[in-house]
C-alpha cells in the first residue's frame, strides 16, 4: 500500500479530472469546475494542490482513486489500473525483488567468511598451542628428531594467525579461498 501512495502522489489529479472531460480552470492554485456527480449551473468542484477533490455543492471528496473509482463507476483495482499506478507497480516489483534477493545473498556470504573468520582462528589457535605443548614436552635431542617435524608448519600457523587477527580483510579473504582450494589444515 505504501507504494500505491507513493505512486499516487505523482498523479495530477487536475489532469486526470480534465481527462475525463471536465473542464476545469485554475483559480489560485486551484482548479474549479463543474461538479461531475451533479447537476449545477455555478462550478464548485474544486481539485486542491494536495491531488484531492471537492464539490462544495454535493460534497463528494476524496483522491485521485476515489475520484476514478467514483466517475466511472469502478473498483478500486480497476482504478489503479485506470491511473497506471497498477501497471507501475507490476514493473518495478521483480527489479526490487531482485535487489532484495542480491542484497540477502551479499549478507549470506558475508556472514559465512565471518564465521570461519572465528573458526579458523580457533583452529589455528589449538595448533600453535598443541605445538608449544609438545616441544616443551621434549628432554633431549633424540626427541627432537623423533618429532621435530610437527615444527615444520607452525611458521604458517603463525604468519595465517596474524592475518586473521589484522583488520585487513583482503588478505583474509585471500586465506579464505586459498583454503577452498588446498584444503583444511590438520589439527595436531
Ligand atoms: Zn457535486
Amino acid at each position: 500500500m505504501i507504494a500505491i501512495a507513493e505512486r499516487k502522489q505523482n498523479i495530477d489529479l487536475a489532469e486526470v479530472v480534465q481527462g475525463a472531460g471536465v473542464e476545469m480552470k485554475s483559480r489560485g492554485g486551484r482548479s474549479v469546475g463543474h461538479c461531475p456527480f451533479h447537476t449545477e449551473k455555478t462550478p464548485s468542484f474544486y481539485v486542491f494542490p494536495d491531488n484531492r477533490f471537492k464539490c462544495f455543492g454535493c460534497g463528494e471528496s476524496g483522491d485521485s482513486i476515489d475520484f476514478v473509482q467514483k466517475y466511472h463507476g469502478v473498483d478500486f483495482k480497476t482504478a489503479l489500473q485506470i491511473l497506471g499506478i497498477d501497471r507501475q507497480n507490476r514493473t518495478i516489483t521483480p527489479e526490487i525483488k531482485r535487489q532484495i534477493k542480491q542484497r540477502k545473498h551479499r549478507a549470506a556470504l558475508v556472514e559465512r567468511f565471518r564465521r570461519w573468520e572465528v573458526e579458523k582462528s580457533n583452529e589455528l589457535g589449538l595448533l600453535i598451542r598443541c605445538t608449544y605443548k609438545v616441544m616443551r614436552s621434549w628432554k633431549s635431542i633424540e626427541d627432537l628428531e623423533r618429532g621435530g617435524g610437527i615444527l615444520h608448519p607452525l611458521p604458517f600457523y603463525e604468519y595465517f594467525m596474524d592475518i586473521l587477527c589484522s583488520s585487513d580483510d583482503e588478505a583474509k579473504f585471500q586465506f579464505y579461498k586459498n583454503e577452498a582450494t588446498n584444503g583444511e589444515l590438520q589439527p595436531c
